[in-house]
């Protein structure tokens, strides 16, 4: 079986071949044929040569080696009353995506208030919390909506969120269960150009085990990895495996000790002690302060001569 259509792998045969025609003007390609690695060069990093992204991961986060964003959606209850006050203890900050809908939004949301004044991040998660009808069993979701429809029920939340942190400049947005389409079939089409537009990042989902390279991310769907039900050990163990290689690790909560996607409040404990402990080498931050190092780190990137 191909695995590539033949034009495809004509330009993959192209393309190494360019490779090891350049591999000599490389000092670190010189290096790994002899067995040996140029000092300069940290462990878990290279440079490809001119006309491919940098896959210097590491570059970004000096003096850490990578970053880690906790993320919590749907402004449950245990948000406030679990979550912001064990991360507060060991001054970890996050970012809480909420939904300001209903005629009592105020009132629902007045402990986020006290969330964006401890310095956490507030995000928008929509108004109306649409995703695929095919996910809830009724229709009215996101295959019968317009690109229009979900920006004008976004800005809603917009305007809500900001009496609810007045004082933010940046804002992100979670994609209500990582979905980032709408329409059905033949004219399904995405809606993150709609985020793009609107926001600094934006976090939605895919594989487990997977994170964020700052070189590449696109900014406006950015990989969140989903915790529920995952122990303690589970979330260090991916962190560490990805974070201090180079990439940006965010993490989705719902609930804490809650009944319905969830982590425990003893696992949640274990995790922010080791970021603690691990703060030399792993950045916490909320989604909107990583995201401008990374929108700094891209341009920084581009801006290099050679650079596509
Ligand atoms: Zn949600």
């Amino acid at each position: 079986m191909l695995l590539a259509e033949p034009d495809d792998m004509n330009n993959i045969v192209e393309a190494f071949a360019r490779v090891k025609r350049h591999a000599g003007e490389f000092p670190n390609h010189k290096a790994a044929r002899n067995g040996a690695r140029d000092p300069a060069r940290p462990v878990g990093s290279f440079t490809v040569p001119t006309g491919f992204r940098s896959m210097d991961s590491l570059a970004c986060w000096t003096p850490h080696r990578g970053a880690v964003s906790l993320t919590f959606d749907d402004g449950r209850q245990s948000q406030p009353e679990r979550a912001m006050p064990a991360m507060d203890r060991l001054r970890l900050r996050g970012t809480f995506y909420s939904n300001p809908s209903g005629d009592d939004w105020r009132g629902r949301l007045a402990p986020w208030s006290e969330v964006a004044s401890a310095e956490h991040e507030i995000g928008n998660h929509s108004l109306s919390h649409v995703c695929s009808s095919n996910l809830f069993g009724r229709s009215g979701g996101l295959e019968d909506r317009s690109t229009d429809n979900v920006e004008a029920d976004i800005l809603a939340a917009q305007e809500r969120l900001r009496d609810i942190a007045p004082h933010q400049s940046h804002w992100t947005f979670a994609y209500p269960c990582y979905q980032t389409f709408v329409g059905r079939g033949a004219t399904r089409q995405s809606y993150v150009p709609v985020v793009a537009r609107h926001f600094l990042c934006g976090r939605a989902g895919g594989e487990h085990g997977f994170a964020n390279y700052p070189g590449l991310v696109d900014l406006a769907c950015a990989h969140g990895l989903t915790t529920d039900r995952m122990s303690g050990f589970e979330m260090i163990g991916l962190v560490e495996a990805l974070a201090t290689k180079g990439q940006w690790v965010i993490l989705v909560f719902h609930d804490i000790d809650g009944s319905r996607l969830t982590v425990g409040e003893y696992d949640f404990s274990l995790l922010l002690e080791y970021l603690a402990r691990r703060a030399d080498e792993v950045w916490t931050a909320p989604v909107a302060e990583v995201a401008r190092k990374v929108a700094d780190f891209q341009s920084s990137q581009s801006e290099q001569p050679g650079r596509p």
